[in-house]
C-alpha cells in the first residue's frame, strides 16, 4: 500500500462497520476505547455497557467473533438490552 492509498483508507469511513468521520478503522477503534473508558469512568454508564460491547462486537467481526458461540452471545445479548427489562439475567442464562 504506498502513502496515498494509506491516506485514503485512514481518513474514509470504517471498513468494518461504515461508520463515518472516524478516520478508518483504527479511528473507530480509537472511538470505542475512548466510549469505553467514558463507560469504566462513570457507573452511570454501567446498564449500557454490554450494550456498547455487543454493539461494536458484531460491527467488527473480523477481530471480535471468532467461533460462532461468540456471535451467538453478542447477538443474543443485544437482544435482550433491546427487547427486555431483564438483560443481565438472560445473559448469565445464555
Ligand atoms: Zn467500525
Amino acid at each position: 500500500m504506498n502513502d496515498r492509498t494509506k491516506a485514503q483508507v485512514t481518513s474514509g469511513p470504517c471498513e468494518a462497520c461504515g461508520a463515518v468521520a472516524v478516520e478508518g478503522r483504527e479511528g473507530c477503534q480509537r472511538l470505542f476505547d475512548e466510549i469505553l473508558g467514558r463507560e469504566f469512568g462513570d457507573y452511570r454508564y454501567g446498564r449500557v455497557h454490554r450494550l456498547t460491547v455487543d454493539t461494536y462486537s458484531l460491527q467488527h467481526p473480523e477481530q471480535y467473533m471468532r467461533s460462532g458461540k461468540s456471535f451467538v452471545a453478542h447477538l443474543t445479548g443485544m437482544c435482550a438490552a433491546l427487547e427486555t427489562v431483564e438483560a443481565m439475567a438472560i445473559n448469565q442464562a445464555v
